[in-house]
């Protein structure tokens, strides 16, 4: 996931609550956790690893060894100490070049081997990428309240140090508006991170029952296989999709997220049928600051 909004919008505090909405750790991924912080020798340390997902918030100044493993004697980084649970990634354009593009094939492969001299280690990271950036360097660009001070041109840099390969594995894309007054006094009740938590286990369950054959944890996992026999499409949500691709010319990549963000959508509010909202709804993550993205 990637939120874009100004600064003090909550996208830290989005993030930080994403693991309290997550099905508890198995205890099969509760090991795994901790086979890779054994490596590091931080098991029975400071962390309290056991039975939590991990939530790992490295700074924008890591090198490409402290985010995927390095050294002489290959060590675990970032996205294995994130194995099974979030790795989050604040003031997503400030980080390296370098340290953005290498993410790219762990993120889709859940593990990543590192070969130096003599040595060789592959370590497992099925971590769930979430990056927060503003939408220019001032931070106000498409704010009502506040004037943007950044030229175009700053602006299009800013948002070009994504690449369009690493934007196109990011699933989900949501701006996060400035909170206004009348929402932050508001005394409506808000959800609590308890009862969404007991609606992401509903769905995980009924993903469990769909891959139990398979091994599969969560929809994000399918193979091609797997997507055509899950995300059958009726005719009109099929249709909906079709003029996506064709107008806005998504990747093979795209299309596959589209679908499996869709059947998530649909699994959530129970539904054994992607209907056509659930696919629009999963087009609108995908095409997130595109103009030509108003039709749908
Ligand atoms: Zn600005």
């Amino acid at each position: 996931m990637l939120m874009t909004g100004p600064p003090g919008s909550g996208k830290s505090m989005l993030a930080q609550r994403l693991a309290g909405i997550l099905p508890l750790p198995s205890f099969g991924e509760s090991m795994e956790i901790a086979r890779v912080y054994s490596v590091m020798g931080l098991v029975g340390k400071n962390f309290e690893i056991l039975g939590t997902r991990p939530f790992r918030a490295p700074h924008h100044t890591i090198s490409d060894a402290g985010m995927v493993g390095g050294g002489s004697k290959p060590v675990p980084g970032e996205i294995s100490l994130a194995h099974h649970g979030v790795l989050f990634l604040d003031e997503f354009p400030e980080f390296k070049k370098n340290v953005l593009e290498v993410l790219r094939q762990p993120l889709e492969e859940g593990q990543v081997t590192i070969a130096r001299a003599g040595a060789k280690a592959t370590y497992p990271c099925e971590f769930m990428l979430v990056a927060a950036m503003n939408p220019c360097p001032c931070g106000n660009f498409g704010n009502p309240l506040q004037e943007c001070s950044c030229a175009r041109p700053q602006v299009q840099r800013y948002r070009s140090k994504i690449s369009g390969p690493l934007l196109d594995r990011i699933d989900i894309q949501i701006e996060v508006p400035q909170v206004s007054y009348d929402e932050m006094a508001s005394d409506l009740p808000a959800e609590s991170s308890a009862d969404i938590r007991t609606r992401v286990n509903k769905a995980r369950e009924i993903q469990n029952q769909r891959f139990k054959m398979q091994g599969l944890m969560c929809n994000a996992r399918m193979g091609s296989l797997q997507l055509k026999k899950a995300c059958l499409l009726g005719a009109d949500a099929q249709s909906v999709l079709h003029q996506a691709m064709d107008r806005l010319g998504f990747s093979a990549r795209a299309f596959n997220s589209i679908l499996k963000v869709a059947r998530t959508i649909a699994d959530l509010a129970c539904e054994k049928k992607i209907c056509r909202q659930h696919v629009l709804e999963a087009i609108q993550y995908k095409s997130y600051g595109r103009s030509d993205a108003s039709a749908f």
